[in-house]
């Protein structure tokens, strides 16, 4: 076994306190990633605080992981040692359902398997998933990306959720030229989500609860910054917009933000409030409007996210934390309070010795 150290909850709630645990010997077709960048996700305070549902304890977060490549099992072939990869939420799906089949493993009919608050899925032992803060990650070949090397690794660590959960549904939905996006949230899922709409074309408008982001967001390429607290923009953008992406983490009336799609338009939800929504059907008959849900990506579709955030010059606006720092920069995320995702330092914070923390 590996021993690994990092950062746990030990139950719901907590904060998170070193702790040290063993992932296991790479099989044939693993790699074994050292750790140097982990994004801080809501969805890690989500899981925390058993905001969706019981979580599993201790519970090592972390789903946008960025490091280098250590040591590969015998039958690797896409990955060799010093390669720069990443791992996203999943590390492993059934493999033979029709999602995964069609390269949709996030949807896979037996679920996939998360990268933390999950068991694995091979060793049958139900070895509790841990994530990415820690120094190391063992993980198969087939569900690691590899990281451009023109991208820079801190900054690219937030696009394997916070990139490829809106790069999938602004492609799948088309946004493009002449289309008119609306992004709900300007925080780690919405500001990536405006640099992409505005690489492919679309004209983006950003709805978002103060007028504190606002400079930054032309600077993003962000056309329109309506503040929600205004009631006018509900009236003058009526039946207004193609496609909108609701990111926001707690609940909202939809039905306001729903009136202001056009005809056949569509919101797409990818926020994960912990309570339930209510929807009026008039808010969707009225212009035959559709409501709609999208999960991060699969491997392929992420693969293609990186390396068109490459060709764009897109990378994610961070603020870099020492992995010490981590329960402070919880709080501020969930005040809205981050410029616009945190990611942790892991390798220049984190100080283990013989892989147990110091
Ligand atoms: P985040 O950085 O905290 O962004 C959420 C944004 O929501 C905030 O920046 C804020 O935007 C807005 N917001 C927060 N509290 C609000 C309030 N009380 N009233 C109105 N607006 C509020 O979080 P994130 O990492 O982007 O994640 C957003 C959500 O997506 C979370 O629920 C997360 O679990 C979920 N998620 C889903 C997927 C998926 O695959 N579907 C993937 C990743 C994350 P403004 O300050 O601009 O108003
Ligand atoms: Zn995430
Ligand atoms: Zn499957």
């Amino acid at each position: 076994m590996i021993q690994v150290c990092g950062y746990a909850a030990q139950q719901a709630k907590a904060s998170l306190t070193p702790y040290s645990f063993t992932r296991r010997d790479p099989r044939e077709h693993d790699v074994v990633i050292d750790i140097q960048y982990s994004g801080i996700c809501h969805s890690d305070i989500h899981q925390v605080n058993d905001g969706w549902g019981t979580s599993a304890y201790p519970m090592v977060p972390g789903h946008e992981i960025v490091g280098v490549v250590s040591q590969v099992g015998q039958k690797v072939t896409r990955y060799k040692v010093g390669d720069r990869t990443g791992v996203g939420n999943f590390i492993d799906s059934c493999r033979k359902c029709g999602p995964c089949l069609k390269g949709l493993e996030q949807y896979c009919v037996k679920g996939a398997t998360w990268t933390y608050n999950a068991v694995e899925r091979q060793d049958g032992k139900s070895t509790p998933t841990q994530g990415g803060y820690s120094n190391k990650i063992v993980v198969d070949e087939n569900y690691v990306l590899s990281i451009p090397d023109t991208l820079s690794p801190d900054r690219a660590a937030p696009l394997l959720c916070a990139g490829i959960t809106l790069y999938s549904p602004l492609m799948h939905w088309r946004a493009g030229p002449g289309k008119k996006v609306a992004i709900i949230g300007f925080g780690g899922l919405g500001h990536i989500g405006a640099k992409i709409a505005h690489a492919v074309g679309a004209e983006v408008t950003i709805f978002s609860h103060s007028s504190n982001k606002q400079e930054e967001a032309k600077k993003m390429g962000v056309d329109n910054f309506c503040i929600t607290t205004e009631q006018t923009v509900f009236k003058e953008l009526k039946g207004y917009f193609d496609l909108m992406i609701n990111t926001v983490s707690v609940e909202l009336n939809l039905n306001k933000y729903l009136k202001l799609l056009a005809l056949d338009g569509t919101m797409v939800v990818v926020g994960l409030p912990e309570n339930e929504i209510r929807i009026g059907p008039f808010s969707l008959v009225n212009a035959r409007r559709s409501i709609a849900g999208s999960a991060i990506g699969g491997i392929r579709e992420t693969q293609e996210m990186l390396e068109f955030c490459n060709k764009h010059n897109i990378a994610c606006d961070i603020e870099l934390v020492p992995i010490q720092k981590v329960n402070e920069a919880y709080e501020r995320v969930v005040n809205s309070d981050v410029r616009y995702r945190f990611v942790i330092d892991v390798a220049n914070s984190l100080k283990c010795k013989d892989n147990i923390q110091l």
